[in-house]
């Protein structure tokens, strides 16, 4: 996979300015500016759902993936010593990451394992999922048929108990 085409300069959804790499922060001070939502998509393979407890459904959440040091730490100085502060970390759920943070797109951008396209995400992770769909649609008619011939035995029983011996 190539590395995404970066971006050098966002307009802000919140404040409207316009900003370049690093200047994250908007007006309020605190916040990062927020820009148009990306997706990012990796094709760890799904965790093997295994078999469902009776009676309920197959899991939603089928993989998390915790992606270290984004944004990595900056550097700041506190009382004559530089300290590394701000690591943070961002979690794919099912192989897919979305967010509206310019800083977090960034660095995401900067990683080609998390460039994967719609198609390469869906051969990975839909497959898994229309099979599990698969699987309960067809243990659904399963137990419709048995609940159909309970009924049709319970008719028979019933109709028998009617007739006159
Ligand atoms: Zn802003």
């Amino acid at each position: 996979m190539s590395q995404a085409k970066q971006p050098i300069e966002w307009a802000c959804e919140v404040c409207g300015k316009k900003f370049g790499i690093g200047e994250w922060t908007c007006a309020d001070g605190q916040s990062n500016h927020v820009v148009k939502e990306k997706t990012y998509r990796c094709l760890d393979a799904p965790l093997d759902p295994g078999k469902p407890a009776e009676g309920s459904t197959a899991p939603v959440i089928r993989g998390r993936t915790v992606v270290c040091n984004i944004p990595p730490a900056k550097k700041v100085m506190e009382g004559g010593e530089v300290k590394l502060v701000g690591e943070g970390s961002v979690e794919f759920i099912n192989g897919a990451y979305s967010t509206k943070d310019p800083e977090i797109q960034y660095w995401l951008d900067k990683k080609p394992s998390y460039q994967a396209t719609q198609e390469q995400w869906d051969q990975m992770w839909k497959t898994a999922e229309e099979r599990l769909a698969q699987k309960e649609h067809e243990l659904r008619a399963a137990e419709q048929r048995l609940e159909n011939e309970r009924n049709e035995l319970l008719a028979q029983v019933k109709q028998q108990k009617k007739q006159p011996a």
